[in-house]
This record gives structure tokens, sequence and C-alpha cells, in this order.
């Protein structure tokens, strides 16, 4: 009798649960990550904001800001042309009105360079870089003799944690946000033999101690950490590689970091069922799809039917899509308005994302 009853209770709560689910309950993160504007589109951004992301139930909205605001805490590290306090205001209320969670991104550990640009970290701060003697080519090409794809700042430096959680700290109130992004993706400098202070530390244990450096800093604030997942996942035994996976030992990290990290887990070629990993592991995990509406698609209708047919345990930690873009905003505004030809753009992959998350909702 007993099972035969538990079953019709379990019946009566999923049918009821099915007939009055919000879309939150069906995919909870809907979200979109794309560079901060520039101040002078900041009115454009918005107008996307109330007309493209909104309609499209999109309720998470990653801005990528780095040191693209003006830094009051720390003006040496400030952009010239970075976002004023004002223009963060009209952004957070822009999301505020349609009930979007803004969450800012800094990216910590790794990227502090791209191409043959110190970025303003370590351009500031030579002293935090894991690997000073590595030269900016004039050039920059890659591969290189000196595998610098971006510098990374050293985590066992003294002083770096001062600095950058006062940026985190500062980020997180203009934007009055309750969840903050470190990136920490594609991080080759790490451990370095080199480096005085990190020579002979587990990169994985490097990798681990710097999020969770991060992670309880923000939970002093009751706020939540996010990083993109490709340090975490083994690219040799998977066959992903050393671009969205880790091919320098930092994925042992996985075992190591607090629970309550929030994955974004990009793959955008192939639909990379990795979501289970990172679930099975007890991480929240959103899977992150760029520029292949093909394979977006897939990527959602994956999450769905993991969420589907997961136990409860699961079914909470496949928290849903991150349409990523990685052209600055205003160009994807553009493409997004004026589609071309091509068939594999940001902004067709998020249309087709979305088409799929909304049509699934009905
Ligand atoms: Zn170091």
């Amino acid at each position: 009798m007993k099972p035969l009853i538990l079953t019709i209770i379990a019946c009566l709560v999923f049918s009821t649960a099915k007939s009055q689910t919000p879309v939150d309950e069906l995919l909870p993160v809907r979200g979109f990550c794309i560079a901060a504007p520039n101040p002078d589109h900041i009115d454009e951004f918005i107008d996307f904001i109330d007309n493209g992301l909104a309609p499209r139930n999109v309720n998470t909205l990653i801005l990528r800001v780095d040191y693209g605001y003006k830094f009051e805490s720390h003006p040496e590290l400030a952009e010239e042309d970075g976002l004023t306090r004002a223009d963060v205001r009209k952004l957070v209320k822009a999301c505020e009105n349609n009930s979007i969670r803004l969450i800012p991104q800094i990216n910590l550990l790794g990227h502090q360079s791209w191409a043959g640009k110190v970025n303003n970290l370590l351009r500031v701060y030579p002293e935090f870089d894991e690997t000073p003697w590595v030269k900016m080519p004039e050039k920059y090409e890659w591969p290189n003799d000196d595998g610098l794809y971006c510098k990374s700042y050293c985590p066992l430096h003294p002083g770096v944690h001062k600095v950058v959680f006062d940026l985190v700290d500062e980020i997180c109130d203009v934007f009055k946000a309750d969840a903050f992004h470190a990136g920490m993706d594609e991080v080759f400098y790490i451990g370095d033999d080199s480096c005085s202070r990190c020579s002979g530390y587990d990169k994985a244990e490097l990798f681990a101690g710097e999020v969770n450096a991060i992670r309880n800093h923000l939970a002093n604030k009751d706020r939540e950490l996010w990083i993109w997942g490709d340090r975490l996942i083994d690219g040799k035994t998977t066959g992903m590689g050393m671009w969205e996976a880790s091919m320098n030992n930092t994925y042992r990290a996985v075992d190591m970091i607090s629970k309550d990290v929030f994955i974004c887990d990009w793959h955008y070629e192939r639909p990379d069922q990795t979501a289970v990993y990172f679930a099975m592991k007890g991480l929240q995990v959103a899977t992150c799809p760029w520029r292949n509406p093909e394979t977006g698609v897939i990527q959602t209708d994956d999450m769905y039917k993991f969420r589907k047919n997961a136990t409860r345990e699961m079914k909470e930690r496949y928290s849903g899509i991150v349409q990523t873009v990685w052209s600055s905003a205003e160009q994807f505004i553009k493409e997004y308005n004026e589609p071309g030809e091509e068939k594999n753009t940001a902004a067709a992959c998020f249309n087709a994302v979305f088409e799929r998350v909304n049509s699934s909702q009905q």
C-alpha cells in the first residue's frame, strides 16, 4: 500500500507543478553575456534590454566590465572612456524594470593581457605579473615561443587581493549585484616554475585557492561567485583540448572549490554534455553557446532534458542557458538589428536559442 500511496501523491504533486509551471521552474537561468556598452551607446543598449532581452524572458545579464568603469577606489586602473556611476545607474534601473539580474564581470587571475597589450592591472602594478620576464611582442602571433596567450596575475602575491577586491566590491556595489562573474577562463600561466611564490605548487590547488579566496570574499556580503568552467575540465581525457578544457592540470580543482560557485560551461562548436559532469560534482551550471544556432538549440534541448530526467538533488543544478557574445555590444546590436547572409553569428544563435527557450515553455 505504502508505495502506491506515495506514487499517487507524487503524481498529484507532479501534475500540479506541471500545470502551474512558471518559466523559472522550467529554466531558472535564461542568461545573456556581453561586453559592457561604451558610454556613448548606453541608451541604445537600454533599448536592447527593453525590446531585445526582456520580451524573450532573459532574466540574467552578465556585463563584462573589466577596467571599463571609472573606479573611485582605484582611478589609476580605470579606462579613460569607462562607464560613470550615472551610466551604470541607468543600466541597473533598466534591468530592475525588467526583473533582470545584473551580474558584472571583471576577469580575474587570467586574461590580464590581450594580443600585444597588457591590461590595466599589470600595466599599473607589474609586480603582480606571474611571468614578468615574458615581454609583450610588437606583433602578437599565436602560437609563440613563450606560450603567451594572456598574462595572469600571481595568486600568491601578497598585495594583489587588496587591489582586486577593492575593484570587486566597488563594481558590485554600483551594479547593486548579488553575484559577481570573475571570468577565470583560459588561464595558461599558473604556478609557473620560475615564479618564486608559486613554483612547485599543485596547479589545481593554486587555481582552487584563488576561486575560493574570491568566493569567500564575496560571501562576506552574501554575494555569489560565477566563473567559466573550462579550467575544471580535463582536456586530455575528454579530447576537448587546451581552450575549452584544461591541459595544465588545473582540472582537479573541480573537487576543491566551494560547491556554491556557479559554473558557466561554454562550448561553442559541439554540444558537449559537460553540464552533467558539473552537476554531478555538486555545482550549479549553465550551458553557454555562442554563434552556432544549431548547436545552441541542441544545448537548450539538452538542458531541458537534463532537468526533466534528473533526480530532485541534481535537477536544480541544471540551471539554464547563457548566450555569450564576444564582439562589442555596439557590434552585436548592429548584427541583431541588421542580420546579413552569415548564418553562424551570435545574433542568429541568440534568436534561435531563445525561440527554443520560449517555445518549450508554452
Ligand atoms: Zn606566482
